[in-house]
């Protein structure tokens, strides 16, 4: 096999990567320095996601690879990145009619712990689930970085044209998506704006999902987000952005808290946010469209692309790009 390359150390060049190092099969690493959105993100896996409360498909199994994942890139960079969980899912009275049916019986079932009915002063009711994680993602990437770079495997610069005496692997993330190239991309990519805050007084251990998450970051420090925007895609935080997620500050945590941190990034989106692999061009293969999920999907994905490119093992075909391309036809 050709020497491999891969570019980006988002998330999904990280997994990748790790998974060939855990293989003991030789590459190298360029990324260009720029803060990808795995810079941005705040690594939270739940069961039950989205306005429609639905599981994603697969979402025990990958969770659990994702689990074992980390627990490996624990031991290797010496850190705790993995904290699991217990999620608070509100319902709201307009929300109620709705979807309260869905943890009574169905996938979303399975996850819950106990339902409380009593509303709340805000008029929310409380579900409580099992099954949530927190990836200390700034963390893994610290780290990945560090290790990679002490193994003089990691090259800071821009990527600009694959060789044909490598195999390059492109875990470009939004920015590979929005420049287009080496195809023009059908992308969905989204801005999303999160804060960080701090504020002893809400004592909250778990992650509070509804209009927005909260989740404990430590130290009496919260992450609150976050906005999607797919009109203006840049990374400048803004204040628009700083009044929603306020909102949710209040209506989610309290009254009482000081902001830290107010970061943007954009989601690298493709068709239904599921990532796509496969090869691009000879040579050439992509891990990308992560879309926000990429801490419970970018173990998953890296290794199906590192198992078919070792060992020949056909892609799922879901994550496949030839598959990507057969949707996009379907769809025109
Ligand atoms: C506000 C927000 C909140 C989020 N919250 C969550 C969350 O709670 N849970 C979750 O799972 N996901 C979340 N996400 C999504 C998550 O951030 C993405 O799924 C994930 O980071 C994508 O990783 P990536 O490696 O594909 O891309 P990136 O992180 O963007 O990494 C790409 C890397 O490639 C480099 N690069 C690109 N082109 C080149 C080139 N030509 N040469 C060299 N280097 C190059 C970039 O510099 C970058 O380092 C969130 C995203 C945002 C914006």
């Amino acid at each position: 096999m050709k020497p491999i390359v891969i570019v980006g150390l988002g998330l999904a060049g990280a997994c990748t990567a790790w998974h060939l190092w855990n293989r003991g099969v030789a590459f190298r690493i360029v990324d260009s320095g720029k803060k990808g959105s795995s810079h941005v993100a705040a690594g939270l896996i739940h069961p039950v996601t989205g306005k429609n409360c639905a599981v994603a498909e697969g979402y025990a199994h990958h969770r659990a690879e994702a689990e074992a994942f980390y627990q490996y890139g624990e031991k290797q960079i010496e850190k705790k990145l993995w904290y699991p969980l217990e999620v608070v899912r509100l319902l709201g009275k307009a929300e109620r009619k709705k979807l309260l049916s869905k943890f009574e019986a169905g996938p979303a079932a399975e996850w819950v712990i106990d339902m409380d009915l009593n509303e709340s002063c805000r008029g929310d009711i409380a579900i409580t689930l099992r099954g949530g994680a927190r990836l200390d993602v700034a963390e893994f990437l610290r780290g990945s970085h560090a290790f990679f770079c002490k193994h003089g495997l990691l090259e800071e610069r821009e990527f600009s044209r694959a060789s044909s005496d490598t195999l390059t692997i492109l875990c470009e993330g939004a920015q590979g998506l929005m420049r287009g190239s080496p195809i023009a991309w059908k992308h969905r990519c989204a801005k999303g704006e999160i804060l960080t805050v701090h504020a002893p007084s809400w004592c909250q251990s778990r992650l509070v999902t509804g209009r927005g998450w909260l989740v404990p970051v430590g130290e009496d420090c919260y992450k609150i987000g976050a906005t999607y925007e797919w009109s203006q895609l840049d990374e400048m935080p803004s204040e628009r952005g700083l009044c929603h997620i306020e909102n949710i500050a209040k209506h989610l945590g309290g009254e009482k808290y000081t902001i830290r941190s107010h970061v943007a990034g954009i989601r690298p989106i493709l068709r239904k946010s599921q990532p796509v692999a496969g090869m691009i061009l000879p040579d050439v293969y992509v891990l990308n469209g992560l879309g926000s999920k990429g801490s419970i999907h970018a173990p998953w994905a890296a290794r199906s692309l590192v198992d078919h490119l070792l060992d020949g093992y056909s892609l799922p075909s879901h994550l496949s790009l030839a598959h990507y391309f057969d949707s996009l036809r379907q769809s025109s």
